[in-house]
């Protein structure tokens, strides 16, 4: 890292093009400022002067519909000016989306529900940030709900989840995580507890098609709804169920027309289903950049981003722990009582023995009071993390962002596991 300022370079960007970036050296940063015009990144306005700090991690996109200047200072891996950008077929579905808001409104009914697909690395997670974006600048207060498991970018990885969208993502810290829906599912993919996953979108569908009707601005501005890269056999079913149970009017399917196709194929007709193309700068990720994407979502929602959070850390005992986790091992349909499927089998609470197993696990803090609820169809209030596990004493230490003690609850565990090196 050099301490030495770099020289600020100016791009000058003509109307509908972006200024693309990525920075991959570790402690490099980088500041990017709008000297005129306008240009906005992901759907969120630059503001004229302002200094925007990028750090190791950050693959970025400065677009601009008028054209305009921006400086550029530090050192960045890739850097380059892009003129051909979908960008212009995105704002075209967000017109559409917005007259079928407008027309919501004045009739009071359910605004446009709609779901974003398509395999890994297509700019899902970005097309449904900047629909967002461009809904709320225009006064919508839309659902947003993420059933990406492994990247989402509400709560945590191993949950799905939704937050109502009130104001533009931040530049750096994306959309405000206030009071967010959250459910579990305790794996980084969908396919190690399917049946799990099929239930928490059913109640998660339930849940914010209810929530959609108690304010009658999010009901005319809608839900968008991000989905998992596996678009193949078993996740190509879940974004069937998905489709069903949110009852979406449309689907994007981003760069597939292996996908598209078999949706227009399978799903009802009065879904109206749109193929877009994917933006060139969308940037592939290897599994190891996935799997540290995970782990700074987990540090962050312990330790914050930009406004430092900071964690708590103490010690409970074994005996007054509650964990369970969700689903004993597959057992086959010829061993499992009458009437009782495999499957079944995967809903199940196991009560798990604390032990030296726990350490850095992550658990999920449930809202469920006893196991007589319906603990798998009750969201999560928060997570704490294993750190520490005392066999001769008996406790386990833990990291929490509420002090201790720990409200008597009911912990599930997950298999995600994180490694507090703070
Ligand atoms: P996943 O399969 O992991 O869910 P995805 O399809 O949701 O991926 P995104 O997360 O939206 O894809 O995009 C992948 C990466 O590419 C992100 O880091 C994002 O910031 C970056 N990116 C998206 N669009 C652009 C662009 N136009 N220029 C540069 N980088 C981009
Ligand atoms: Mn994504």
């Amino acid at each position: 890292m050099s301490e030495e300022a770099e020289k600020p370079v100016e791009y000058n960007l003509e109307a509908d093009s972006e200024l693309r970036f990525e920075l991959e050296a570790k402690g490099e940063k980088v500041f990017v400022e709008l000297k005129s015009g306008f240009a906005e990144l992901f759907g969120t306005e630059l503001v004229k002067g302002k200094a925007y700090e990028f750090t190791t991690g950050a693959k970025v996109a400065i677009f601009t519909y008028h054209g305009c200047v921006l400086e550029v200072k530090g050192k960045t891996d890739v850097l380059y000016v892009a003129k051909e950008t979908p960008m212009v077929q995105y704002i075209n579905c967000h017109a559409a989306l917005e007259q079928m808001r407008e027309i919501a409104e004045e009739k009071n009914v359910q605004g446009p529900i709609v779901m974003v697909v398509g395999p890994m690395d297509v700019g899902k997670t970005t097309l449904c940030r900047i629909f967002l974006n461009y809904a709320v600048r225009v006064g919508r207060r839309p659902m947003f709900v993420d059933l990406d498991i492994g990247q989402g970018c509400i709560s945590i990885p191993g949950t799905i989840g939704a937050i109502l969208v009130e104001r533009p993502a931040s530049l750096e810290e994306g959309f405000s995580q206030q009071a967010p829906l959250v459910y579990h599912l305790g794996h980084k993919s969908p396919s190690s507890n399917d049946a799990l996953y099929r239930i928490i979108i059913s109640k998660m569908a339930e849940v914010t098609l209810e929530a959609l009707q108690a304010n009658k601005k999010t009901k005319a501005s809608g839900m968008i709804i991000n989905t998992c890269g596996w678009v193949k056999g078993g996740g190509y079913r879940h974004l069937l169920h998905a489709a069903q149970a949110f009852e979406v009017g449309a689907i994007f399917v981003l760069d597939q027309e292996r996908l598209y196709n078999e949706l227009l194929r399978d799903i009802p007709a009065f879904v109206k289903v749109v193929l877009l193309p994917k933006s060139g700068g969308v940037v592939e990720r290897s599994g190891a950049s996935r799997a540290e994407a995970r782990d700074i979502r987990i540090k962050e929602y312990f330790y914050g981003h930009r406004s430092p959070l900071y964690p708590h850390s103490f010690d409970v005992k074994w005996s007054d722990l509650k964990i369970y986790k969700i689903g004993a091992p597959a057992l086959p349909d010829s061993c499992m009582p009458l009437g009782m499927k495999a499957e079944d089998n995967m809903t199940k609470l196991v009560a798990v023995q604390p032990g030296p197993n726990l350490l850095h696990h992550i658990l999920a803090v449930s809202f469920a009071e006893s196991i007589e609820d319906d603990v798998i169809q009750t969201n999560v209030a928060g997570f704490i993390c294993v750190t520490h596990v005392d066999c001769d004493r008996q406790t386990i230490t833990v990291l929490s962002p509420q002090p201790r003690p720990l409200p008597n609850v009911i912990l599930l565990l997950s298999e995600l596991q994180f490694m507090d090196t703070h």
